[in-house]
């Protein structure tokens, strides 16, 4: 991405607004529309609205480039034409949030704010093991404070940089790199095998579209199950390992080969079977989803703490219709 690595306050603001709630892809295009148009502040202070305007179709919310123009001309014509290089004096300019004013406060001078994107929740939550929903109150905050607490004061842009980059890269949401991660000896998530249930979010449970990948983890004459806890459907119910998505994923060999590698560290196991697509119509969700037998010769370090219920026993858990299915099968 161009704006990555950029110093120029001018460039890392515009590509922010311009990012709010718009797609990488599309936003990319309107940024350099823009920086080939109006390569300094100046320019844009100076421009006129409607070609401003012009330039910003499509992108929608044209309250941001409202307050972009708004805030170009204080900067040009009350600020000297000098973005301001404290963060007091950045959040305070209109339409420049914590987020954005971190970012540039950060980037274009080094200054020691952390930027909490959703790379940065995901991480955070995955390695001190925090499962307070990221978009609640309370999950901000305390994200807020955590990623204040571990950024590297002295170099906080190369440190914003890489924690996102490392999110973006190693952490995945839905395969992250866990058994060839660096962090996977200090990483609660991955050593209580949570990292599938973070970040947790609160909205996901009002999702319509729901895919559910179930593990049956059999080890000798066990297998693990879960009881769910969480307010959601299926409360208080058992179930099997469970890897939730919001879209489809098409296993093959290789890659749920792959994926129990970096879940669990487990070099080879024996895919038993893969089951036809299951579903089940809620009333305010659709569940989809697969089951997949995999047979283990040990119990990875990670899923030692779990519970492994000899399979005799099975049928005294209360499982959920949509595994009943299944097991009925
Ligand atoms: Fe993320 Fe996995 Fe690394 Fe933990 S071990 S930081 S969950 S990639």
């Amino acid at each position: 991405m161009p704006w990555k690595g950029e110093k120029d306050p001018y460039k890392i603001w515009l590509s922010e607004i311009i990012l709010q709630q718009t797609r990488v892809e599309q936003g990319l295009s309107y940024y350099q529309r823009f920086i080939a148009t109006y390569p300094t502040i100046a320019d844009l202070a100076q421009a006129k609205d409607e070609d401003v305007f012009k330039l910003w179709e499509g992108l929608g919310y044209y309250n941001r480039c409202k307050n972009l123009l708004h805030t170009a001309r204080i900067i040009y014509y009350e600020l000297d034409g000098k973005f301001p290089n404290n963060y007091d004096t950045i959040v305070a300019l209109k339409g420049i949030g914590p987020y954005t004013a971190a970012a540039i406060a950060s980037f274009a001078f080094n200054l020691p704010y952390a930027v909490v994107d959703g790379n940065v929740f995901r991480v955070l939550s995955r390695l001190f093991a925090i499962d307070t929903p990221i978009d609640s109150t309370e999950g901000k905050q305390q994200f807020a404070l955590l990623a204040q607490e571990v950024l590297d004061k002295k170099n906080a842009a190369l440190f914003n940089q890489a924690i996102m980059d490392f999110g973006a890269t190693v952490c995945k949401p839905t395969n992250p790199q866990c058994n060839s991660c660096h962090l996977k000896e200090i990483c609660t998530g991955f050593n209580n095998a949570l990292v599938n249930r973070l970040p947790v979010k609160e909205k996901v449970l009002l999702k319509k579209n729901r895919w559910f990948y179930y593990f049956i983890l059999q080890h000798e004459e066990t297998v693990l199950v879960e009881k769910r806890t969480s307010r959601d459907i299926w409360e208080n119910l058992y179930e099997f390992y469970l890897l939730e998505t919001t879209e489809q994923i098409i296993w093959k060999e290789a890659t749920l080969q792959e994926w129990l590698n970096q879940q669990f560290g487990i070099e080879r196991a024996t895919i038993h079977s893969v089951s036809p697509l299951q579903k089940q119509q809620l009333t305010h969700q659709s569940i989809k989803g697969q089951f997949i037998k995999v047979n283990l010769t040990s119990i990875p370090q990670n899923l030692l703490k779990a519970q492994w219920q000899p399979l005799k026993d099975l049928q005294q858990l209360a499982f959920p219709k949509f595994i009943n299915q299944y097991l009925e099968l």
